[in-house]
């Protein structure tokens, strides 16, 4: 059978939720379907590996070591599937390759020009996907808003989809939103209404119409939405605000969404919610409630740390706990007496010298104090930094990040990194194994030999500091297979002293939170 095609894109607003959105859809058909997911992005970047976080929140990273759109999150975690790299199209890469079949003389004789070319790599790329995967559905994200230059040639791309594909194959979804103006107390269907004009001067008619809202839509905004945008008035469905992003497939199955795929697609997919709904439920209804700082320096845009923020939400459901998040920004950091208001403190990944010092003496009142404490990629550099300078007592001990004539470089650039010039796609990334030491805190929550996380860094601890660290009493609990990179590391005594140089928080599900993040939530309610 050949794959059929979800086509989503957005209208009026960035950020109305296109990704969560696409991912809700894609939840209420996993049942039954191999469901692939591709996300088109109009910039010119070849990924979003050498944005700052501000520019384009956290950049997700894959097992196969593809740094990718933030979206690749909501899509594995409410798919339950191992995305990979080639799912990410940018017009960065669209542009790379375009060149690369010039250069070789595949356009011989021709000009190349964006259509059909450019539009041709963009088809032929997602139908590749398809056809490599087997899949049943594809759902394709475009990303942006209709009337952005940039996204021009991968709506055209999918203006032309339905023919490659078979109209009987092709389903479109147009996310926009439905204000409720101050003092007005009405719905609002005029933006929705020119949003759509737009898509369909682009030859692009949706099947389905998604109304971002903060109410349900009301039958008759419902009407005239349909009426104006020629679409079936049950195709007009409401994508509510919510409190938590798991809530939406619920909505969307309410508003009659699956049956409207049914009819436009012939696909029958029944969702099984059964699982989400307890834990959804769990959530709703939290019996305790802690407190933990997030020590980084992104603190002002919480998509910054969108998979650590998901990762709690899975412990929440899992231990029926409240987890109240306090930001600290480490760069204006003077003391540590917030500590006292805490349960437990993260220091996140994190990249240059800034607010570092102020993280280093965070751990050290958390090492001191007993307070549980999880640290992540540079929460590792920095926990390290802090034994060695405070227990070690190796004076003015750093990472050569942050101090190149440091006298103790604990922290190291990774040798295979030393001669490396470009910055794009270079650091070590992906999944490795770490094998685990038995009887530490990690092999009990593991409750494996040998665990994979997904890895984006380039410095590592020192091994030759490795046996002064071990002696003073910190435990390397999970080590590369080869033994060489320190992958994770505790200290014993501690009421839960944990960090990784990985990123945990990226494989976190619903389903089964990661572990790290598990035995440090239950620690905080201990
Ligand atoms: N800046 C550190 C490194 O490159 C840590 C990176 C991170 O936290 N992801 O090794």
């Amino acid at each position: 059978m050949p794959a059929k095609f979800i086509i989503v894109t957005g209208g009026v607003l960035s950020g109305l939720g296109k990704g969560i959105a696409a991912a809700s859809i894609g939840h209420l058909l996993s049942s039954k379907l191999k469901i692939i997911p591709i996300k088109c992005d109009g910039y010119l970047n070849v990924d979003p590996g050498t944005m700052n976080p501000y520019e384009h929140g956290e950049v997700f990273v894959l097992d196969d070591g593809g740094e990718v759109d933030m979206d690749f999150g909501h899509y594995e975690r409410f798919l339950d599937v191992t995305c990979k790299s080639k799912w990410n199209l940018t017009m960065g890469k669209v542009f790379d390759m375009v060149r690369q079949k010039e250069r070789k003389g595949d356009y011989l004789g021709k000009t190349v020009q964006y259509i059909p070319h450019v539009t041709d790599i963009i088809k032929n790329h997602i139908l590749e996907i398809a056809l490599e995967e087997s899949a049943d559905l594809v759902i394709i994200e475009i990303g942006g808003t209709v009337g952005d230059i940039e996204n021009e040639l991968f709506l055209e791309a999918m203006r032309q989809m339905k023919e490659d594909a078979g109209r009987e194959n092709t389903a479109y979804v147009h996310l926009t939103y439905v204000p409720i103006p101050y003092g007005v107390n009405e719905q609002k269907s005029k933006p929705t209404q020119q949003s759509v004009n737009l898509l369909k001067q682009r030859g692009i008619f949706p099947d389905i119409i998604i109304g971002r809202c903060s109410e349900f839509l009301k039958k008759d905004v419902k009407t005239k939405i349909s009426n104006f945008c020629d679409v079936e008035s049950d195709a007009v469905i409401t994508g509510l605000d919510v409190d938590d992003i798991y809530e939406i497939p619920f909505i969307f199955e309410e508003e009659g969404l699956p049956d409207i795929l049914h009819k436009n697609l012939n696909i029958y997919s029944p969702p099984d919610m059964r699982k989400w709904k307890q834990l959804i439920n769990n959530l709703r209804n939290p019996q305790k409630e802690i407190t933990v700082a997030m020590c980084g320096k992104y603190t002002k845009l919480e998509d910054s740390y969108a998979s650590i923020i998901e990762s709690f939400n899975h412990c929440s459901a899992h231990l029926r706990c409240k987890i109240n998040l306090k930001w600290v920004e480490t760069t204006d950091l003077g003391d540590t007496s917030f500590l006292d208001d805490v349960d437990g403190v993260v220091v996140p990944g994190g990249f240059g010298s800034r607010g570092t010092e102020g993280k280093i003496e965070i751990i050290r009142a958390a090492r001191e104090r007993d307070i549980p404490f999880l640290g992540l990629c540079l929460g590792l550099h920095m926990a390290v930094i802090e034994f060695a300078r405070n227990v070690c007592h190796l004076e003015g001990a750093n990472s050569t990040e942050m101090d190149s004539d440091t006298p103790h470089p604990v922290i190291d650039i990774l040798p295979e990194q030393k001669d490396i010039k470009e910055k794009g796609g270079t650091m070590r990334l992906g999944a490795y194994p770490a094998v685990l030491k038995k009887g530490s805190v990690l092999h009990s929550l593991y409750k494996t030999d040998e665990a994979s996380e997904r890895h984006r860094h380039r410095y590592e601890v020192n091994p030759e500091y490795h046996r002064i660290i071990t002696e003073n009493g910190m435990v390397f609990s999970g080590i590369s297979p080869d033994g060489r990179l320190v992958e994770f590391i505790e200290l014993p005594d501690h009421k839960y002293f944990v960090a990784t140089q990985a990123h945990p928080e990226l494989k976190s599900r619903m389903e089964s939170p990661a572990p790290l993040f598990y035995g440090f939530i239950n620690a905080c309610l201990d």
